[in-house]
């Protein structure tokens, strides 16, 4: 578990106008908006590769009211989707933050498209639960990131995989076969299937899939004390703040995490520039 230290002498070796933790969905768009609003954003990632939930998920946000859904003469609005989100998560999501990402939703994929040329599109061949209407939009490469190589190590090179562990793996499954043996996650290999060129591999690893819970915001990204008083420069979106799905796992609606990861990013990106333009006014008296 994490610990927060408190230090109220520490002396910094650097200061920057904006630091934004965390190059994922939310910390990214925090930072496109930041940028556009002319303030210099620092984003720190803890992963040498940013891989965290946004690199892991089919990258699909929904969004009503887009350019690209009226193009296929589908009827929808923001409230039609903040209905639907209150009606997965029970009427237990905050209305406010609610209707905030709702109606954030069509400019922020438009947004994206337009302005840095992530080319969404909207899928219209299948529909998630509870979305009354079409509007799950994706990019080409929806489908994940498939590794397929026909020489193992060409695959465990790929995976970023270090070869001899691979190597090493694939061995004890061989011997496992062999002793008609149990690995240790109570796996059993069939001696009957052979593997055979070409090899397939996927890295199999655990993932927090979305977070409900968090620092509590209001609308402008704003983080509150427990006392609701807003903290003065701290601002959280995505994975790190509140989410819109209420108490329970069964309040997800599909597209939840990256919808509040993008549009609060964005707002809070916003948000936070918007106080350090004002913050270098005030100093120069202007
Ligand atoms: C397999 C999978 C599929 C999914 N599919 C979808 C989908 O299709 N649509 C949808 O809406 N949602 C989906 N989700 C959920 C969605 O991906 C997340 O809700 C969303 O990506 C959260 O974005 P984020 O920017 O808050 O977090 P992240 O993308 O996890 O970014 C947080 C970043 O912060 C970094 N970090 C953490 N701690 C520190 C630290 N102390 N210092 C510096 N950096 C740090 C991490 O390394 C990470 O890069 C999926 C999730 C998974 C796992």
């Amino acid at each position: 578990m994490s610990t927060v230290a408190f230090d109220s002498v520490a002396e910094w070796e650097a200061q920057v106008p904006l630091l934004i933790i965390g190059a994922g969905a939310a910390g990214l768009c925090a930072a496109l908006a930041a940028r556009e609003a002319g303030v210099d954003a620092v984003v720190i990632e803890r992963d040498a590769i940013p891989s965290g939930s946004t690199a892991l998920s089919a990258g699909l946000i929904p969004a009503a009211g887009t350019r690209f859904q009226r193009v296929k003469g589908i009827v929808d609005s923001p409230d039609r989707l903040a209905a639907d989100i209150q009606r997965k998560a029970r009427g237990e999501a905050p209305a406010a933050l609610v209707e905030i990402v709702a109606r954030g939703s069509a400019p922020l994929i438009e947004w994206l498209t337009e302005r840095h040329a992530l080319p969404f599109e909207l899928i219209d061949n299948f529909n998630c639960p509870g979305h009354s209407a079409f509007r799950m939009h994706g990019l080409p490469t929806r489908t994940g990131r498939e590794m397929i190589d026909r020489l193992r190590n060409a695959a465990a090179a790929k995976m970023r995989v270090p070869a001899d562990i691979f190597a090493e793996e694939w061995r004890s499954v061989e011997l496992l076969k062999t002793h008609d043996e149990v690995d240790q996650y109570g796996r059993r290999f069939s001696a009957k299937q052979k593997l055979m060129p070409p090899y397939f591999a996927v890295k199999v690893t655990g993932a927090l899939f979305h977070t409900q819970g968090g620092l509590v915001i209001d609308t402008m990204g704003r983080v509150k004390r427990k006392d609701g008083s807003l903290f003065p420069n701290l601002f959280a979106a995505g994975g790190a703040a509140v989410g819109i799905s209420g108490s329970t796992a069964a309040g997800y609606l599909s597209g939840n995490g990256l919808l509040t990861a993008t549009v609060l990013g964005r707002l809070a990106g916003q948000s936070a520039a918007a106080l350090v333009s004002q913050n270098s006014r005030d100093r120069s008296g202007h």
